[in-house]
């Protein structure tokens, strides 16, 4: 760690502190993950070690937060070895970015335009996921960080704490959001695919403008599973064996009250109708019906944006 100077606490993710550090080396700013390890006899844990090469498998795209370097300290008599992710420090998260702007008196919500840059972003990191075989699982604001500047919104934090200690042995309060998990994993569905992570980028999508209300309704407290699993039926109704096949047999599934699909262009109304159509896809509850990241890139929503910058 004598490399590194100014350590100064940023964050805090479900499995441990970033901190945000400059390279004594090369005065370049970088993000510190600190991971404390459990090293059994045979060393650094093979999901460990899988995590971290999807990362740099998936380095190639400039919409996943890149990983430049990893450090493992020594293991001492009084501690256990710590493991050091490096990254490439981005300003701020998409959570930060849109608390600040509810905060302002100026400006209170992103701008239209700004929401589908982001989308359109985010849409093309996922694919670039989704194409190379992997799956985040956990996409939310939290996750999903920007470059203010240049206006570049990168994927972040895949799931890899999940992989060096489990199960974790706290959950922080306001670390863990369940409410953009998609509904087949809070039903206990083991079988599931792509389509988790597109559900969560409708979500994302639903909160992102401040007068997407309905969205935006005791998001705070969508921290257990029994509240953020009603979050989306209340909105969009109560799953049905009819549009989601099987969902009535899922493990976690309970009798729950008879919610009507309401008209999602009224609880997003200053969306525009492409706007409407593409949540409506991403949040479809059968999986197999839900819009992928590679369709997505090609709806209409995306007809007015100027695709040159990407
Ligand atoms: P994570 O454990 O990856 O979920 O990170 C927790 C928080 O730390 C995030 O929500 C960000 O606010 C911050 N963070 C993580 N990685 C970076 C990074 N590369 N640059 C700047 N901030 C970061």
């Amino acid at each position: 760690m004598e490399k590194y100077d100014n350590l100064e606490k940023i964050g805090e993710g479900t499995y441990g502190k970033v901190y945000k550090a400059t390279d004594k080396a090369t005065g370049r700013l970088v993000a510190l993950k600190k991971m404390h390890l459990e090293i059994g006899d045979q060393g650094i844990p093979p999901t460990t070690l899988r995590e971290i090469s999807l990362l740099k498998m998936l380095y190639m795209s400039i919409y996943v937060v890149h990983l430049l370097s990893v450090e493992l300290t020594e293991k001492t008599s009084n501690s256990k070895p710590v493991l050091f992710l490096v990254f490439e420090h981005l300003d701020t998260d998409l959570k930060k970015y849109m608390d600040s702007r509810r905060c302002s008196p100026v400006s209170k919500s992103l701008s239209p335009s700004r929401i589908q840059s982001f989308l359109y972003q985010l849409c093309m990191g996922v694919f670039h996921c989704h194409r190379h075989g992997v799956l985040h699982r956990d996409l939310k604001p939290q996750n999903l960080l920007l470059d203010q500047r240049r206006g570049i919104l990168k994927i972040a934090d895949f799931g890899l704490g999940r992989a060096l200690i489990f199960p974790p042995k706290s959950y922080t309060p306001g670390v863990v959001t369940l409410c953009y998990r998609a509904l087949e994993i809070l039903l206990g569905s083991t079988h599931y695919s792509f389509g988790v992570d597109m559900w969560s980028v409708g979500c994302i999508f639903g909160v992102s403008d401040s007068s997407f209300l309905s969205f935006r309704l005791n998001i705070i407290s969508l921290n257990h599973a029994a509240d953020a699993v009603i979050f989306i039926p209340r909105i969009c109704g109560t799953p049905t064996e009819e549009v989601r096949p099987g969902v009535t047999s899922l493990r976690d599934w309970h009798a729950y009250p008879q919610w009507k699909p309401r008209n999602l262009g009224l609880a997003a109304p200053s969306l525009e109708p492409d706007g409407v159509d593409l949540l409506s896809k991403m949040l479809k509850y059968n999986p197999a019906e839900r819009t992928s990241a590679k369709e997505a890139l090609d709806h209409p929503y995306f007809r007015s944006l100027d695709k040159s910058q990407f």
